[in-house]
């Protein structure tokens, strides 16, 4: 698996701006494509119970998403979420957190996002490793 993951601009900039415009609690959502090429996302509720430092994404919104893969929809590919108050990359508790190895996750902080792949042993926390993004034209 590369290191460089394409993304639709759309994707980027959308979460980009939601994150921005809620600087009180994470915000998440999820991730469809291929594992190297995002191609859509959708945001989705934070039902963590401190959402100011925390996120759960909202479990009716994963069955879902799986759900409609099963059925032809999306690939569900990985997630997204915000840093409000620290920098995009994965704290202890995401490390602790990241259940699907493949997964990529994208993190905002600092008005910055950047991409993390899960992996067994990875590079940070031994559980992420860094990707590159790369924003690609809207299809
Ligand atoms: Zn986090």
């Amino acid at each position: 698996m590369g290191r460089i993951v394409e993304f639709s601009s759309r994707t980027l900039s959308a979460i980009a701006a939601e994150a921005a415009g809620t600087p009180d609690r994470e915000v998440c959502g999820l991730l469809f494509g291929a594992p190297a090429r995002v191609t859509g996302h959708i945001s989705c509720r934070n039902v963590a119970a401190m959402p100011a430092t925390r996120f759960e994404i909202d479990p009716g919104a994963l069955i879902a998403a799986y759900r409609a893969e099963r059925t032809g929809g999306p690939r569900l590919i990985g997630c997204y979420h915000s840093h409000p108050s620290g920098d995009p990359v994965p704290s202890p508790r995401d490390a602790a957190d990241a259940a699907t190895d493949g997964w990529l996750w994208l993190i905002v902080g600092r008005a910055e996002i950047r991409g993390w792949r899960v992996v067994a042993g990875g590079a940070w926390h031994e559980r992420f490793d860094p990707v590159d993004l790369a924003s690609i034209a809207p299809a």
